[in-house]
């Protein structure tokens, strides 16, 4: 395990590969950033929706869609799509049953609408959603693995309902995180969001393996190639054109029009400022068993972000990250050990078997404990 030079990103990020020099992506994306002319960038993107508005016509269509979880991100994009860029666009929202949603996410997307956006509300059926969740949970110890895909999905499937093939995307994952096998053939094409980690491990094979039938999947399957084709589909990630797109930003910019954020200390979220995965809190126990599988949680992200724009040292992100990176509340463990149907025992045991050897031990007296050192490596 090797730490990228400038910030605390380790090697061990799925689908990354550091610089010869051992400058990870992100921070070499951001390197060059410096020398970007956002104007330039704004024309282009000017010219781009021009394009789709004339081949739009009439004027009974929305311009756009725009996935939101009522999050930062996506408060973010809506306004800013709407407001500065005077589109008119369809907000695409995937809700969560009522055991996982917070009421501040319910607050959140509240807020979106009474700001006048047109929202549509996708609920897939709890049961499955359910029996999937503990499925990803059992395979790859990870819940969200079945979640993502209908979120992912959901968007590019109510883009070819309501025949919208303008969908705006807001961080690029190749560029932003890393994830490098989504590049496009441009910097704010978005078509390769397939080949996310997440999406690509597999499709839906492994969900078919565990017993479940085509027909019960249909809000988890992502539009194919053929089908974006067909559609003239086309995603276009926002974050390539906003020189100021940061977690804390967004994060800052969604709060001044009515974000609610999280309350919960940092020691039991790992969540920094408190505007991360708003809607929902067992992303907090992914974010731990992430950090358990890879050297890195969501403290990592966060103080990685603040160390390219300045405003936090290395050192001081070093102390972050061995305080807070695999902070987890037992609250949420037990309320998602309850939803699954596991006991909190069953729940650690399978974490425990997807602990990374290399980077950590399991100590006798449960405790998972590092071998690296935070910011060197191993
Ligand atoms: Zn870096």
């Amino acid at each position: 395990m090797k730490y990228c030079k400038c910030c605390l990103q380790p090697n061990t990020r799925p689908n990354s590969k550091f610089t010869p020099e051992g400058i990870c992506p992100a921070c070499d994306y951001f390197e060059r950033l410096q020398y970007v002319d956002w104007q330039e960038r704004y024309e282009i993107l000017q010219d781009l929706l021009v394009q789709y508005k004339e081949r739009r016509g009439v004027d009974r269509k929305f311009d756009c869609i725009i996935g939101v979880s009522g999050g930062k991100d996506s408060s973010r994009q809506a306004l800013w799509v709407r407001d500065k860029l005077g589109l008119k666009p369809l907000l695409a929202c995937l809700s969560y049953p009522p055991e996982q949603v917070t009421e501040r996410g319910v607050n959140n997307i509240s807020n979106l609408i009474e700001l006048g956006f047109d929202v549509v509300i996708s609920a897939p059926a709890p049961g499955t959603w359910k029996r999937l969740m503990r499925a990803s949970f059992d395979k790859f110890t990870n819940w969200a693995r079945s979640t993502e895909l209908a979120l992912f999905s959901s968007v590019p499937q109510l883009a070819i309902h309501y025949d919208i093939p303008l969908i705006l995307w807001g961080e690029n994952p190749g560029l932003q995180l890393g994830d490098l096998k989504t590049l496009g053939r441009t910097g704010y094409d978005g078509n390769n969001l397939r080949y996310m980690n997440t999406l690509s491990g597999g499709g839906l094979d492994w969900i078919r393996e565990a017993g479940f039938e085509l027909k019960d999947l249909i809000p988890y399957q992502y539009p194919t190639p053929e089908d974006f084709d067909r559609h003239e589909l086309q995603i276009i990630y926002l974050g390539w054109f906003l020189g100021d797109w940061s977690l804390v930003n967004n994060g800052m910019y969604a709060a001044a029009s009515g974000l609610e954020i999280r309350q919960d200390s940092v020691i039991n979220t790992g969540d920094l400022h408190g505007v991360t995965s708003l809607d929902e809190d067992w992303v907090t126990l992914n974010q731990m068993i992430k950090y358990y599988k890879f050297g890195f949680g969501r403290v990592t992200d966060y103080v990685n972000e603040e160390i390219r724009l300045g405003r936090m040292t290395r050192e001081a992100a070093i102390e972050l990250v061995e305080l807070y990176d695999d902070a987890c509340g037992s609250n949420y463990i037990k309320s998602f050990s309850e939803y699954i149907g596991i006991s909190v025992s069953q729940f650690w045991e399978k974490v425990r078997t997807s602990v990374n050897p290399a980077l950590f031990n399991a100590q006798s007296d449960g405790r998972i404990t590092r071998k690296f050192k935070v910011g060197v490596g191993l």
